[in-house]
């Protein structure tokens, strides 16, 4: 997609995310966009910088470091989410890279986490990521064990501890799964809650959301999987 499509595309997001946060009595601030990236070239992702927005989401953390490493030497206030699966023998490159990791999502995780927190002196945020779909398919904490993992979190993690994250099931309605999510951001008193996607942003918004990720409806169709 040429850069100015892509800037158009963000424009229209962006607008949308206003009017939807207006219908619902938020204010648009409160909403950040997690421009989604993965699987797209570099000069994809300089035509959203060009157009000053600074926060991206990735989902591997390979690809995110080959991308990344340079862009951000260039531009010191990019954002980077990881919103992907982590292996544990990735999470120190996680740790190194981003300045919010999404898919904290199972005990083993935890203590090569701290490991690399000591290892690089840095902590990027943390969100908790709940199956909210309770789907084999999907990574994420079950909602039956959320609680006590998200116990678990904060008594390792403290205030790194910033949010949840969740993917509703497709072709469901998204709502009741939002609202889910939301209450254990509410229940812990976590500020941030990232769900919504392309094709459903506004509805996570009316339910709360904070972050919302959106990749095709900027970039459009990402290229097939390798
Ligand atoms: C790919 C991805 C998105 C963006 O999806 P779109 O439907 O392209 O907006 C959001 N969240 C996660 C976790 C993803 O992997």
């Amino acid at each position: 997609m040429s850069a100015i499509t892509i800037q158009q595309n963000l424009d229209i997001i962006t607008q949308r995310i206003e009017q939807a946060a207006l219908r619902c009595g938020r204010h648009s601030k409160d909403i950040r966009l997690v421009a989604v990236s993965k699987f797209h070239p570099t000069p994809a992702i300089q035509s959203v910088i060009d157009h000053h927005h600074l926060i991206f989401g990735e989902n591997r953390i390979q690809e995110a470091k080959e991308k990344f490493t340079p862009l951000i030497e260039s531009h010191p206030n990019i954002q980077l989410h990881i919103i992907g699966a982590i292996q544990t023998n990735k999470i120190l490159d996680a740790v190194k890279i981003a300045n919010v990791i999404e898919t904290i999502d199972r005990v083993a995780l935890l203590n090569p986490l701290q490991k690399a927190i000591d290892k690089t002196g840095r902590c990027p945020k943390l969100f908790i990521q709940i199956n909210i779909g309770q789907e084999p398919q999907k990574t994420g904490i079950l909602p039956t064990q959320a609680n006590e993992f998200i116990e678990l979190c904060l008594k390792q993690f403290g205030t790194n501890v910033h949010g949840v994250m969740g993917i509703p099931p497709i072709g469901k309605d998204p709502v009741p799964y939002f609202q889910q999510l939301a209450q254990f951001a509410h229940h812990y008193e976590l500020p941030e809650i990232s769900m919504g996607m392309s094709a459903d942003f506004e509805d996570a918004i009316a339910c709360g959301a904070t972050f919302v990720r959106v990749g095709s409806a900027i970039f459009g169709a990402r290229p097939a999987k390798i």
